[in-house]
């Protein structure tokens, strides 16, 4: 097998679906090789042809594809533990099979559950997209006159992966796996009502999340009298908006990146603009309910370094918000072992803006604070939604909305409704919460 060194090149694997894909991505600077797994020689050769460095992905394609001329192997791994991926291609290539085997052992039960996972995945959304199209089809049966009428004119229909849809049925709903120590510590809430009865409102928005909720909020400040219906399937602060570390950041988290000119300078901005327009919301919000500082506290943030990497990550990132006027401080090992009490630090730098949120209790609050007639609707799933007429009526387990505006803010629960299929990956993260003696 013909293996190159690619540790000092690997920069980002990208998985391509097609060569098309691959020549749209071909514009970013830092992309230098392509990774392919789809299962079609014919489409691999094309990438090859490109004469980019071209790698296959772990699919039965592989002799085939370097006989064709693809420059190696490499699968999911290099995604999720690139360094140990990279020692292990550096340790074929030199014929050190022990300590390839050695790797591999480290690599293999997250690879077994990565691709049992993918496996899993792929036989439900089989089932699934089964049972999707037997129901579409009946539906198309029943519409079928009134529907291609609609169509042929072009109205009413929403594009989803370059199709016309008319109606999206929710394939899944969140599950929750337990209660977060963020709302165990935390006084019961009484969830607000289930729908269970035919409503109409100007706007429905389906996720009673951070971006749900803000919305909701962010609509009665434009307009006092827009109705709106937040429909969150679960109890607010048991999702994720709840459960999370609880940074309102206004400055990007990438501290390692090397400047920010032309194009990243624009995207720069925005993102804070974006950012800053959150914090003011949230600021506003618990200065009308008159929230402490265990809920909401515009502390600023720090990010410290451990290494002589870290100190020039550090100082590089402080060049860069000084050349975008953005006020902050570079601190030295004492003065951040003075805030933090531990000797781990070799320095930090740090900003102001950001705001540190207790999240459920934060999620809880600002759904609590919604007023009439904005109406939020917990454990109360939108099961699907569907163009009638004017409007798009969202079918619950117990009640209906009618309404002629959509806010998709259920996450990545939107590829559930057929958005964004194939592009949104659900991660799991864990972090333990113990108490303070
Ligand atoms: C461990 C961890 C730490 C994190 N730390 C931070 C941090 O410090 N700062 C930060 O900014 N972000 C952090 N995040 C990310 C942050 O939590 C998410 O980005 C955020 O919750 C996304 O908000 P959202 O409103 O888009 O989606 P969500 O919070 O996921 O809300 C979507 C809601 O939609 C509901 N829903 C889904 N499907 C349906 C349906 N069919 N009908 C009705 N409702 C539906 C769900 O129940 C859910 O409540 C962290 C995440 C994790 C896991």
């Amino acid at each position: 097998m013909r293996l190159r060194k690619a540790s000092s090149r690997l920069a980002l694997a990208i998985r391509t679906s097609s060569p098309e894909a691959s020549a749209s991505r071909r514009s970013i600077a830092s992309i230098i090789w392509s990774c392919y797994s789809g299962g079609d020689l014919s489409k691999q050769a094309a990438l090859i042809r490109t004469g980019r460095f071209v790698m296959n992905g772990a699919d039965p394609l592989v002799p085939y594809a370097l006989y064709a001329g693809c420059d190696g192997l490499i699968w999911g791994g290099a995604i999720f533990a690139p360094k140990t991926c990279v020692a292990l291609v550096e340790a074929a290539a030199e014929g050190k099979w022990d300590e390839v085997r050695a790797l591999w052992k480290i690599l293999e039960p997250a690879m077994g559950l990565i691709w049992e996972t993918r496996l899993r995945a792929v036989r439900l959304r089989r089932r699934q997209s089964h049972r999707l199209r037997c129901r579409h089809a009946a539906q198309a049966v029943a519409r079928a006159g009134s529907r291609e009428a609609r169509n042929a004119h072009g109205a009413g229909s929403v594009t989803v992966s370059g199709t016309a849809k008319n109606v999206f049925v929710a394939s899944r709903l969140p599950k929750r796996a337990g209660v977060s120590g963020w709302v165990a510590i935390l006084q019961p809430r009484t969830p607000r009502p289930v729908l269970s009865e035919a409503i109409s409102v100007d706007v429905a928005i389906i996720g009673g999340g951070f971006a749900g909720l803000s919305a909701g909020h962010r609509l009665s400040r434009l307009d006092p009298t827009v109705r709106v219906a937040i429909l969150e399937a679960g109890i607010v602060g048991e999702g994720p908006a709840g459960a999370n570390s609880g940074f309102i950041i206004d400055l990007p988290h990438e501290v390692s990146s090397n400047d920010f000119s032309g194009e990243s300078e624009g995207r720069f901005r925005d993102s804070v603009l974006l950012q800053r327009s959150a914090i003011a919301l949230a600021t506003e919000l618990a200065a009308e309910n008159g929230w402490g500082k265990d809920l909401f506290d515009p502390c600023g943030r720090s990010s410290n370094a451990m290494s002589a990497k870290g100190d020039k990550h550090l100082d590089a990132y402080s060049r860069q918000l000084s050349k975008m006027g953005e006020a902050h401080r570079l601190l030295k090992r004492e003065e951040i072992e003075a805030v933090t009490g531990s000797k781990a630090f070799t320095s930090a730098l740090f900003s102001p803006g950001t705001v540190v949120i207790q999240p459920a209790a934060y999620i809880s609050g600002v759904a609590d604070c919604l007023k009439e007639p904005v109406r939020l609707f917990e454990q109360t799933p939108a099961l699907s939604f569907e163009r009638s007429g004017d409007g798009w009526p969202v079918k619950t387990p117990k009640g209906l909305v009618r309404t002629a505006k959509i806010i998709l803010a259920n996450n990545g629960h939107a590829e559930s409704f057929g958005f964004f299929r194939r592009r949104l990956l659900h991660v799991f993260t864990y972090a333990s919460m113990a108490r303070a003696e």
